[in-house]
This record gives C-alpha cells, sequence and structure tokens, in this order.
C-alpha cells in the first residue's frame, strides 16, 4: 500500500544505498510485513513523468514469472517516483562475472543463468499480454536471487527514460552501448529480435566475463575475429575466454553455445533466432548432459 511505501521512504539513508543506475538511486528497505525489497528512486527529471509513466507502470506490475524481478508496487506523489521491487541478495550477474560479489558461476550455472534469463525473456516477448520487449538487456539486469536463479529487471523502463541518461544513447535510439543492437540503431524499428541482439552480448560476457566494450574494444568483434571455421575446439577463442572456466575441464555443451551467442548477433535480425527458439537450444545442451 502506500503508507508501507511511504515508510520504507523514511528508511532511506546512504547506508541502506545499494547501487544507482540510469534512473537514480536503489535502496534496500523493508516492508511492513518484514519482506526485503529493493527501492528505485528516480531522479528529478529522469523519467518521463505524466499519464503515461502511470499506465506503463501499471502494465509492468502485472507481469508475474519466475524469471522476471517483480514489481511488487510504485508511488508517484509530488514529483517522486518510486519503484519497489522483491530484493535479489546475489545482485548482478555482471557482478559474479566480474569477481565482485564473490559468487563464482561454474559453467554448467552459467548455462542455468542462460537460460532463467532467456525465459523470463521469452515470457516477456510471447506470453506477456501486451508483449514487452525489453529495450535495455544487459549483464547489470540481470539479478540473481538466493538460489542463484536468473532474473530480468528493468524491462520495458527505458521506453520512460528522458533523454540524455549517462550511458545511454541520445535521440529516439535507447539502450546501451556495446549492447545495443545495429539494425535497430539504423533503423529505429524495434523489434523483439533487439534484445535478442543484446542478449547474445551478455552471452558472449558468460564466455569471456568481459564487458561488452573493453579498452575500446567491442566483444562482438573480438570474438568473431578469433573464429576460425577449421577450429573445431575453438582454441583461437581460448585466450578471449574467462581463465575460471577455460582451466575447469570439459564445458558441456561449449560449441554449440557459442554457435548460438554469435546466432543472436547476427547484423540481420532476421537471421536471429527467437527467445523461445534460444531456450529450446539451451535446454537441449543442459538435457544432454544427463
Ligand atoms: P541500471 O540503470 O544501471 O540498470 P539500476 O538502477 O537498475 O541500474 O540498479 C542499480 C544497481 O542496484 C544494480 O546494479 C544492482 O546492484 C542494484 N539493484 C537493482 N535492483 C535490485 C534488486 N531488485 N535487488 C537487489 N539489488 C538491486
Amino acid at each position: 500500500s502506500f503508507d508501507e511505501l511511504k515508510k520504507c521512504t523514511n528508511n532511506f539513508s546512504d547506508s541502506n544505498e545499494i547501487g544507482s543506475g540510469g534512473y537514480g538511486k536503489v535502496y534496500r528497505g523493508m516492508l511492513s510485513d518484514g519482506q526485503v525489497v529493493a527501492i528505485k528512486r528516480a531522479q528529478q527529471g529522469s523519467m518521463q513523468g505524466g499519464l503515461e509513466f502511470k499506465t506503463e507502470i501499471e502494465l509492468l506490475s502485472r507481469v508475474h514469472h519466475k524469471n522476471v524481478v517483480g514489481l511488487l508496487g510504485f508511488c508517484f506523489e509530488q514529483g517522486e517516483q518510486m519503484l519497489v521491487y522483491e530484493f535479489m541478495p546475489n545482485g548482478t550477474l555482471r557482478e559474479s562475472l566480474s569477481g565482485r560479489s564473490g559468487i563464482h558461476l561454474d559453467w554448467k550455472r552459467r548455462l542455468r543463468v542462460t537460460l532463467g534469463s532467456a525465459r523470463g525473456l521469452a515470457y516477456l516477448h510471447e506470453l506477456a499480454n501486451p508483449p514487452i520487449i525489453h529495450r535495455d538487456v544487459k549483464s547489470t539486469n540481470i539479478l540473481l536471487d538466493e538460489h542463484l536463479t536468473a532474473k530480468v529487471a528493468d524491462f520495458g523502463l527505458s521506453k520512460l527514460v528522458a533523454d540524455s541518461g549517462k550511458g545511454h544513447v541520445s535521440t529516439q535510439v535507447k539502450g546501451t552501448l556495446g549492447y545495443l543492437d545495429p539494425e535497430y540503431y539504423m533503423t529505429q524499428q524495434l523489434t523483439e529480435k533487439s534484445d535478442v541482439y543484446s542478449f547474445g552480448v551478455v552471452m558472449l560476457e558468460l564466455i569471456t566475463a568481459r564487458q561488452p566494450i573493453e579498452k575500446g574494444k567491442y566483444i562482438v568483434r573480438e570474438v568473431r575475429l578469433m573464429m576460425d571455421k577449421n577450429d573445431e575446439e575453438h582454441y583461437g577463442l581460448r585466450e578471449l575466454m574467462d581463465r575460471s572456466i577455460r582451466n575447469s575441464g570439459t564445458l558441456i555443451g561449449f560449441g554449440r553455445f557459442l554457435e548460438l551467442a554469435l546466432q543472436c548477433v547476427e547484423e540481420s535480425a532476421a537471421d536471429r533466432p527467437t527467445m523461445s527458439e534460444l531456450v529450446k537450444a539451451i535446454e537441449t545442451i543442459l538435457q544432454n548432459d544427463g
């Protein structure tokens, strides 16, 4: 309820701050029933206001899926915009991959994280009513719960971000550099396949642990440069691979995983799989492991 949210706001202090992003700061709070939540407080002017905002948020709060971070409530009063989400204690996928959260994801867990987040996105694309294009798929928007189940966060929100947010591309095209579908960028025609492209970049991050742009180099290009058709064992790619998985013995379905990631980042959207095709393919990899 709104009163509960008000109480949360009284708890806001810097010590409860857990992060900050494109829209403002994120705090840890607690509802009166003891449930721990993440409260996203929009910075003044960072989001569009008005009826459009409210309609959109109401829509998002009706989305429920195991692999989507649930929006529990919102408040929208006196210029304040606050969104209350279920709390994800194991942080973002990016934090895990960069070793900052202390959670090591072995290869099998990376496959499960891929499957979970792909299922969340497939749900948004195909089962949510109306369908939702995430628009800002990236490793900082994939969060891990207490069981390391992956959930996608922040879906649909980038539509509501005012222009010129840091890290976001200006003009009509919205998304994050390094993850942005080149076809969408050129044509400004947004489809589900733009999320698929961004998700492919996340899959390459799962292989390399690198960020999509590192030292000015794009991961998609770097991986493509390393690929050699005659190199079925992918030795060329080994120097780009995350050391902790490279040295961990057999990586089930690695070749197939890489192939799928590269299909997702195809220049032409028509050559990319749909999210539910990707879900099936990842399920097959995991099933073959026995
Ligand atoms: P961005 O705009 O960069 O995606 P966000 O504003 O969504 O960033 O979130 C900033 C940070 O707050 C995240 O990197 C994450 O560490 C933390 N965070 C966001 N949502 C949650 C949540 N539901 N549970 C726990 N931590 C969260």
